[in-house]
């Protein structure tokens, strides 16, 4: 081997090293986003997030890195203004690379400067496409970068899986209890502007963005036992399938849902305000309603609202949550709740403990 190649190879034994290392989301993102930029020698590098909004998709776009510069995310994906999200055509090229799940590449033309080849970016064994890396250089990709991207693109993936296996939950693959808490602790402190959040390695700040509201709902399977008893444990498990998915399809891209086990879930929803919090999740409860499960027919659920406040913590906001879906089993059931609504009634009794202190 030449002295160049050994170079390479060594730089790419490095990054490879590095990645492996790394536990964060966050952390892995800009690491692969700035391995990617030195392996290839690249101009710039750029990595899209796909994400969906009620059955259409969309582009996230979340680093983008260039020579000589720390690696910047550009949404926070919790934050971002979903109105400004560009439509998963719109760039005819990625669009291609996520519809082929394979590397595109274009030479420079009159609207675009440099060589840009975009690579698919997968989970699951290569199986489910989650994002595009875009990378722009001045010079055709050989042989050499398009194999050392997907090593580097195979070994990311390899760490995300590690990290769902620990973060999901496995029947319905959908978030569990670790990064609902880490969720909190991090990205919902509502005193605290999120651009003071400087992550390690230097990465820049995240850009700045509209301060907005985030709500919790907690959603309980009505009569769930009953479908069991009467179809057994294995339909019971394809309804809890069939929720998860309606619960995806219902919210909005940048809202997260989680199950931690059992017939409950846990949707955390970004609203301006209380009513447009309600109304979402009403949808869901309605898109539920009129469901007919393959073999159950129709199932529905009670849910519970409450605002995420300052200092809150997990425990905290699912209890709020807890005493209304409570309300709202004991008042007919299939119906949103909003614990806001019920203390100013006066039908819930004011024992709202935000982080250690309790309100009177
Ligand atoms: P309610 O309307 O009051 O919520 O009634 P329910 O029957 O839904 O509530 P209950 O808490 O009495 O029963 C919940 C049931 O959910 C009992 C339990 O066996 C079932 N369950 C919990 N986790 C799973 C699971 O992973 N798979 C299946 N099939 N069933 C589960
Ligand atoms: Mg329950
Ligand atoms: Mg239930």
């Amino acid at each position: 081997m030449e002295n160049s190649a050994l170079t390479r190879s060594a730089s790419l034994i490095d990054h490879l090293v590095q990645l492996s290392g790394l536990r964060k989301r966050d952390d892995l993102l800009s690491g692969i986003t700035r391995a990617l930029l030195e392996t290839i020698a690249a101009e710039k590098v750029e990595i899209f997030g796909l994400v969906h909004d009620e059955n259409r998709q969309f582009w996230l776009p979340l680093t983008q890195a260039l020579p000589g510069t720390k690696v910047r995310f550009v949404t926070d994906p919790m934050r971002g203004d979903p109105e400004m999200l560009a439509p998963l055509d719109s760039d005819p090229n990625r669009h291609q690379c996520q519809q082929r799940m394979e590397v595109i590449e274009t030479s420079p033309t009159a609207s675009q400067t440099g060589f840009v080849a975009r690579f698919p970016m997968t989970v699951a064994e290569g199986a489910t496409l989650w994002g595009v890396a875009e990378i722009t250089s001045t010079h055709a990709l050989t042989e050499a970068d398009r194999k050392d991207a997907n090593r580097l693109l195979t070994m990311y993936g390899n760490i995300l899986d590690m990290l769902d296996y620990s973060e999901r939950d496995a029947l319905t693959g959908l978030w569990n209890r670790k990064p609902f808490d880490d969720l909190f602790y991090k990205t919902l402190k509502p005193t605290e502007a999120v651009e003071a959040e400087k992550l390690p390695d230097g990465v820049d700040h995240r850009s700045a963005t509209t301060p907005s509201n985030f709500w919790l709902a907690m959603v309980d399977i009505d009569h769930f036992k009953v479908v069991n008893d009467t179809y057994g444990h294995l339909i019971g498990d394809e309804v809890l399938i069939l929720v998860a998915r309606l619960l995806k399809s219902s919210f909005r891209a940048y809202d997260r849902v989680y199950r931690f086990g059992g017939e409950e879930f846990l949707v955390v929803l970004r609203s301006a305000d209380h009513d447009a919090a309600v109304a979402a999740v009403e949808r869901f409860r309605t898109n539920m309603a009129a469901y007919e499960f393959p073999q159950a027919g129709r199932i529905t659920a009670s849910l519970g609202v409450t605002e995420i406040m300052a200092g809150d913590t997990p425990a905290a906001a699912c209890e709020r949550a807890d005493q209304a879906v409570y309300y709202a089993k004991h008042h007919g059931r299939n119906q949103v709740c909003s614990e806001a609504d019920l203390v100013r009634r006066g039908l819930l009794k004011v024992d709202l403990k935000v982080g250690d202190i309790e309100l009177f």
